[in-house]
């Protein structure tokens, strides 16, 4: 559903003369990371969010800055008039908008679906018109349930279009097509980023991420939920880490036509993974197992080959280090809700 348009926070970064970068899907768990790491570099950024999946305090600790600006609009209709009045000053186009969460993306497959092809064609016209350079945030899943392992951008996957993930998955596809295209008929410069298991601070509690469940199951003293048997694997990726690898990616210099896996390359399975939040938690804790998702995929691993070639990056972070960071942060942020009712004894 297209939201009402409009600026909250005047953007004042026209007179700083600070180069401006769009950032669609600015006020989400990367994007908005992404947004305070270009503010740190005193570049100037447009969010465009249309805070659906959105946390509002992700963007609340960003409006106050000088440099920051906002505009609420759903991608899958025209851009507004007031991000396209800022065409002469955009720099940088980076399309981060979408949810991305299997139980989110999966409540309106249709406008995943849009959201991927039409939202990525509306902010590529703009790049277009800007003379700007382009970054698709694509993901893992344009590998599917992989039979190839780890996964090279080489590999060309194995997903169903017909199945629950496919709005995101296939729609993601398309997207990246269409990226390439841009870049083939040399309309844009383009930058393809194919994101793996992320996760941090400023996730949203609700979103429905193992890591964000498991944290939050622990830290309310809930059962804590393992999807299938737990032996299907991920390869989880700090946010920061990430974050590093998207600014690289944009700025490297290359022809950009082919696509670059961002994330870590640390491989374990769901179980290990709530094993290490259970011994962060310092309690012992119930596990339910629920129905695996249909289509989850068994295995996921980044091949980060190209990266490193391309963009001398690698991830720094191990997921112990993260892992305790996001468990802080979560604290924090759940505090009030576990200050309010007493946390239930662990069965
Ligand atoms: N998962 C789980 N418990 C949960 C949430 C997810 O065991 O509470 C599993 C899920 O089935 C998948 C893995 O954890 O195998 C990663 O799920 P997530 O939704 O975080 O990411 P994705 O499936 O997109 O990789």
């Amino acid at each position: 559903m297209t939201q009402p348009t409009r600026i909250t926070a005047l953007p004042r970064h026209r007179d700083a003369g600070r180069r401006l970068n769009v950032v669609a899907g600015g006020a989400g768990f990367i994007g908005s990371h992404l947004c305070r790491a270009l503010l740190d570099r005193g570049e100037g950024v447009l969010c465009i969010d249309s805070l659906q999946t959105a946390r509002p305090s992700n963007l609340a600790a960003l409006t106050g800055h000088p440099g920051f600006s906002f505009v609420r609009h759903d991608i899958t209709a025209p851009l507004p008039a007031s991000v396209l009045a800022e065409v002469p000053r955009i720099h940088r186009v980076w399309n981060l908008a979408c949810a991305a969460s299997p139980p989110l993306y999966q409540m309106d497959p249709e406008h995943t679906m849009l959201t991927n092809v039409v939202g990525t064609n509306h902010l590529l016209r703009l790049a277009e018109r800007a003379g700007a350079r382009f970054l698709l945030t694509s993901t893992s899943e344009v590998y599917g349930d992989p039979e190839v392992h780890p996964q090279p951008e080489e590999y060309r996957g194995h997903v169903s279009c017909t199945g629950p993930r496919a709005c995101y998955d296939e729609g993601k596809r398309a997207a990246e097509s269409l990226v390439f295209d841009y870049g083939r008929a040399g309309r844009a410069q383009v930058r393809v980023a194919r994101i793996f298991n992320t996760y941090g601070p400023n996730m949203d509690p609700g979103d429905g991420r193992v890591v964000s469940n498991l944290i939050c199951q622990a830290l309310r003293g809930e059962a804590l939920t393992i999807y299938g048997d737990g032996t299907q694997t991920r390869s989880f990726c700090y946010v920061a880490d990430l974050v590093a690898g998207l600014l690289a990616l944009m700025e490297a210099e290359f022809d950009g036509m082919q696509p670059v896996n961002l994330g870590n390359a640390a491989e374990i399975t769901v179980r290990e993974l709530l094993d290490q939040v259970v011994a962060l938690s310092g309690t012992q804790a119930r596990v339910v197992h629920r129905p695996i998702p249909v289509d989850d995929p068994r295995r996921r691993r980044p091949d980060l080959d190209r990266a490193a070639q391309l963009l001398g990056w690698a991830p720094r972070v191990p997921l112990s280090e993260g892992l305790a960071q996001t468990w802080a942060w979560f604290a924090a942020e759940l505090q009030g809700e576990l200050k309010a009712r007493p946390a239930q004894a662990a069965e």
